[in-house]
């Protein structure tokens, strides 16, 4: 006996396994889980595109005394709250730190854009009886998860003289919704025998958006279009050409909810990666005087590769830098920039894919991060040996783990899938061509991509305290 409980003191010292995130809350930090999480809930509801998450970004922020870079004069002093805004799709957030740009700054680096379905710039036709949209899907999608589901469409649509008509239908109760068809099962004999990417074909997903036709005149071409164009100039006062100059998304329509008899979790649309623009955003409107300036971007397009001028890929990033160096002064800005991005440090928010147990066969179970485990961090993403990824550095990953330990934040490491299987990429790679240490960090979800994505309410709150004390570590 003496012996066995000698070495099972041993195993538990030497060796590693992950625990329940649950399990390391004290007294009423588990009611701070549950409280979190409906204000994650209200932010996935209300903020289902790129736009509407930036908006409403800025908006917290602004009440927590964060002001537009332009209209902060003068010098920044340690603890001046700004923000940069880029074009509406993407922004920074910044609280200066104690220390001068120069000598290396901290940010949390997530993306708001997510999957969905965009309307084609000529959508609307009409055809047998129905009016429909075209689409153009978005990002990585399973093309059959998409039919025979209320959508919602959110966006704008800006006239040729510039004004601008927001439109945002299928959300509120009482809007109609609208939704892409399937067959039946009765038809659908040669469907059901196709490859899962070819069940629907990306030119299938149309969106039915009318069925009544323009009255009395029946000699009236496309009666139910112009009946729709009719409406839609009632309405929005857009006309056919101004889908043009739109950015209408379909996305699955509805509020996110609990889930489970515990309502443990989470379930939504655009967890992937509204999730690390929350608790980013949380963490950082907590900081008060860092070390190193605190800068919190929310990037767009990540999911089409990150390119384009609201993209990580972009200079909007260092343009940001160079403005914080140019107005404290530095004596060559260009050089500070560089100085600054040698030193920075980011933690690449993004989600990764949780263990699922009716899958089980895609992954390695031993480094596979588990639903409410804690946050995930990854050295490294790619697929194919690690291609397409940056890869953190033993040191940086060390120091990252210590800081977690020291704030009894629950982590967990974890890779996307087995090694063969697929792969994926975030923004740490962009981030680290500019010169930082970066490593990914972020929730690990079910049924990423899809349009209800799953997460473990206690590692949306150890994301948010893992955020937090990266940029201001607690005495
Ligand atoms: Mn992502
Ligand atoms: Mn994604």
């Amino acid at each position: 006996m003496q012996q066995a409980s000698a070495g099972k003191k041993l195993f538990e010292e030497l060796a590693y396994k992950p625990k329940p995130a649950w399990d390391r809350l004290k007294g009423e930090e588990r009611q701070r889980v549950f409280t979190l999480a409906e204000g994650y809930k209200a932010f996935l509801t209300a903020a289902k595109t790129e736009r509407e998450a930036n908006a409403l970004i800025l908006s917290e922020a602004e009440k927590q005394g964060f002001r537009p870079a332009e209209k902060v004069p003068g010098r920044l002093t340690p603890g001046t709250r700004l923000y940069y805004n880029n074009r509406g799709r993407s922004a920074v957030l910044v609280v200066v730190g104690r220390e001068p740009i120069s000598a290396g700054f901290r940010l949390v680096g997530s993306h708001i854009d997510s999957p969905r379905l965009d309307l084609k710039p000529r959508p609307l036709y009409e055809e047998e009886g129905l009016a429909l949209l075209k689409t153009h899907y978005y990002g990585g999608i399973k093309k059959y998860q998409w039919p025979v589901h209320p959508l919602a469409l959110h966006g704008l649509v800006v006239l040729s003289d510039g004004r601008r008509r927001d439109i945002r239908l299928g959300e509120e109760a009482g809007d109609p919704v609208f939704c892409v068809t399937d067959l039946l099962p009765h038809l659908a004999y040669e469907q059901m025998e196709k490859k899962a990417k070819e069940v629907v074909s990306g030119e299938a997903l149309n969106i039915v958006v009318g069925n009544l036709p323009y009255p009395e005149e029946e000699d009236v071409k496309e009666r139910i279009k112009l009946a729709v164009l009719k409406l839609l100039r009632d309405t929005y006062g857009i006309r056919e050409e101004d889908f043009i100059s739109a950015e209408l998304e379909a996305v699955p329509a509805g509020a996110a909810r609990d889930v489970g008899f515990d309502r443990s979790m989470v379930g939504a649309y655009g967890q992937d990666d509204r999730i690390s623009a929350y608790t980013s955003l949380r963490g950082l409107l907590e900081v008060r005087q860092p070390a190193k300036t605190a800068i919190c971007l929310f990037t767009d397009k990540e999911e089409v590769g990150s390119m384009g001028n609201t993209g990580a890929r972009s200079r909007f990033f260092e343009n940001v830098l160079a403005d914080l160096a140019h107005r404290e002064g530095a004596e060559s800005v260009d050089l500070a920039v560089r100085q600054a991005l040698a030193r920075g440090e980011a933690l690449s928010a993004d989600v990764n894919a949780a263990l699922d147990p009716s899958y089980q066969e895609v992954s390695d179970k031993r480094n596979s991060a588990l639903l409410g485990y804690g946050i995930n961090l990854s050295k490294y993403t790619g697929a194919r040996g690690k291609s397409g990824s940056s890869e953190a550095s033993a040191e940086f990953t060390a120091a990252v783990r210590d800081l977690l330990n020291r704030h009894n934040v629950a982590w967990q490491p974890g890779e996307l899938g087995k090694v063969d299987e697929g792969g994926g990429g975030t923004i740490a790679q962009f981030l680290a061509d500019l010169g930082m240490d970066v490593i990914d960090a972020g929730v690990a979800i079910l049924s990423m991509h899809s349009p209800f994505e799953v997460a473990s309410k206690v590692d949306v709150y150890m994301a948010y305290r893992a955020y937090k004390v990266f940029w201001e570590p607690e005495k």
